[in-house]
């Protein structure tokens, strides 16, 4: 049953999350918060060159908010700004329409199911969310002192 090793997939995820830590050299970072589950995490990343070159994250939410960010980190090393922002836009579209399952997602087809609970789609979109904001921050140039 493919549901049941999507299901085995969230779970391994949720209970042994990839890239949790925090990053001292992080170029970016964000806060995000889904109140109405209690999620919250901590995204780090590190981009060199408009290309994600690492993804970590801190936090405590449920096994869904959990596994997301811990899937999300995986899928994003090398990819460029852009392609990031993309495949946000892509899995949410999974989350919230009735669209196709794209290929294009790897792994992150697992949370297909959760489109049938709604409250629980910000729950895999949290860490999404907060990668959006931490992208969309404009970069402070160092300070000059010639
Ligand atoms: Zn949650």
């Amino acid at each position: 049953m493919v549901h049941d090793l999507y299901q085995e997939i969230i779970l391994d995820h949720s209970k042994r999350p990839r890239n949790c830590h925090s990053m001292a050299d992080a170029t970016r970072q964000a806060d995000g918060y889904n109140p109405l589950c209690g999620d919250k995490l901590k995204l780090y990343v590190k981009v060199e060159n408009e290309i994600v070159v690492d993804v970590s994250f801190v936090g405590s939410g449920c096994a869904i908010s959990t596994a997301s960010a811990s899937l999300m980190t995986e899928s994003l090393k090398g990819k460029t700004r852009e392609e990031a922002l993309k495949l946000l836009d892509k899995f949410h579209e999974l989350l919230t329409t009735d669209t196709a399952v794209s290929q294009d997602l790897g792994k992150l087809v697992v949370f297909c199911g959760v489109r049938d609970y709604p409250a629980r789609v910000k729950c895999a979109t949290l860490a999404w969310h907060t990668l959006k904001s931490a992208l969309s921050a404009e970069l402070k140039e160092p300070v000059s002192t010639e």
